[in-house]
């Protein structure tokens, strides 16, 4: 195992300290931002105001020269962190050799390598094939192509809380209207909600949980008509939500029984986020079909859909694929980045971020009660703001917080369906004390917001 040196980690050796020069924005990055207003879609919003420059280790530096420390990983995504030595040389070998052929016309070999790596990494010792895309959302689409073809049936099961895009069919799947889905409808048909297990809120044992879920899908959808379930193993969007023990096996067990597919979307808990290489280890389970993003490039735009052969095998020659989908520059940056999760202690780091995090906040909670539950695994852990009396979610507290953290330097994101969880995704690459830090201003926030 190699031992990661903090201190280097990141292109550009960047200093891994929290470095405020000016407020934030600073001159340069408000200029920055009146070029982005004039030039950009509205609804492309940001979250931290400033015009990014470099990221490494566990830091973001804006054009101003202050570093800001990063707590977010451009939402789970640069795990291996940012500029990773070993993905950016690959980076650089791949794109200097070709930067496209389309994998349909002329396939090459690192996309058959990634492949390699994801068949044998997801959970489960089943024959396994993959299928590269550009996005979350792509893949997701993908794999609920794949079982609808797979099984002649059209219906698919998504949950409360759940996230998985915002193409068409994916912001159909997802449960949030604002900011995801208000306006955009028609929504694309034969999608059906089902209850999650959410065990802060609805106090329901997982098997209750999954009962509840069975008998609303039984009785208001047919298992013969049913092609997928699709569920994050931890919701992310949604809050963080860590179903209660046995909820996911018995939905799982469900779908075995009546023949249908069972896709875990781990485009934000896969590659070593929660401590486990796939979240769905976790819950002892095995998906029939996995998608995978984010991470899986140390930052570059790549997902997969991978799962049992005879599943993905069912699709006619030409019914997937996509002029980008596996780039040649993307694959050689995600075999690089998943050598780093393999061989660089990364279930290791989440496992120890994991323990940090959760120690700190825990003792957080115990004297502040508007921290309603602190969850989460490995480096993926949330806190969720409620009012002590009623638990009611206290949206406003939470995004105060998050302000407050990144006028002072530490990058924080909000989530929840109720918009009342901060969550903490930090690269894999952090350092310690640089983590102790961030938490430190996360909790002087806390303290100044009375
Ligand atoms: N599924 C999950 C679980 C996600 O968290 C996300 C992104 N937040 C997506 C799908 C969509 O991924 P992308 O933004 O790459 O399309």
């Amino acid at each position: 195992m190699t031992v990661i040196d903090h201190t280097i980690v990141g292109g550009p050796a960047l200093a891994q300290e929290r470095r405020l020069v000016t407020p934030i924005p600073g001159p340069r990055s408000q200029e920055f931002l009146v070029r982005k207003a004039a030039a950009v879609a509205a609804g492309v919003s940001h979250t931290v105001p400033i015009e990014a420059v470099a990221a490494g280790g566990g830091v973001v530096v804006d054009a101003d020269g202050n570093s800001l420390i990063d707590l977010g990983s451009g939402i789970a995504v640069t795990s291996v962190g940012n500029a990773h030595p070993a993905v950016v040389a690959a980076v650089q070998d791949a794109v200097a050799q070709m930067t496209h052929t389309c994998f349909m016309i002329s396939p090459y070999e690192s996309y058959v390598a990634v492949a390699e790596k994801l068949n044998r990494l997801t959970p489960g010792d089943h024959v396994k094939k993959s299928a590269l895309f550009n996005s979350g959302a792509e893949a997701v689409e993908n794999a609920v192509k794949i079982a609808r073809r797979y099984t002649g049936r059209p219906a698919v099961v998504a949950f409360d809380h759940a996230y998985h895009g915002r193409t068409n069919l994916t912001m159909a799947l997802t449960a949030k209207s604002m900011p995801y889905k208000s306006g955009f409808g028609p929504f694309a048909s034969e999608v059906y909600r089902a209850p999650a297990s959410y065990p802060f809120r609805d106090g329901l044992t997982g098997p209750e949980a999954a009962a509840k879920t069975i008998s609303l899908i039984e009785k208001q959808i047919g298992a013969e008509n049913l092609a997928a379930v699709l569920i994050e193993p931890i919701q992310g969007e949604g809050g963080f939500i860590v179903p209660a023990d046995g909820f996911l096996p018995a939905i799982v067990e469900w779908c075995r029984a009546n023949g249908v597919v069972f896709i875990a979307d781990e485009v934000q808990t896969g590659f070593a986020r929660t401590g486990a290489m796939f979240a769905s280890e976790l819950f002892g389970i095995v998906p029939d079909l996995i998608t995978t993003a984010k991470g899986i490039a140390g930052g570059m735009p790549l997902a997969a859909v991978t799962g049992r052969a005879e599943i993905m095998d069912a699709t006619h020659a030409g019914g997937l694929g996509g002029t980008y989908g596996g780039n040649p520059v993307a694959c050689a940056a995600a075999v690089a980045a998943i050598d780093a999760f393999e061989n660089e202690g990364m279930l290791e780091h989440a496992q120890r971020i994991g323990q940090l995090l959760r120690t700190r906040l825990e003792a957080l909670q115990s004297s502040d009660p508007r921290i309603g539950e602190v969850r989460g695994h490995g480096a993926m852990v949330a806190i969720e703001f409620v009012d002590p009396e009623t638990k009611a979610p206290d949206a406003a507290l939470t995004s105060a917080i998050a302000k407050t953290a990144i006028a002072a330097g530490v990058i924080v994101l909000t989530c929840g369906t109720y918009g009342n969880v901060i969550r903490f995704l930090p690269p894999l690459t952090i350092g310690d004390d640089l983590l102790a830090e961030g938490l430190d201003v996360v909790a002087a926030a806390l303290a100044e917001l009375t």
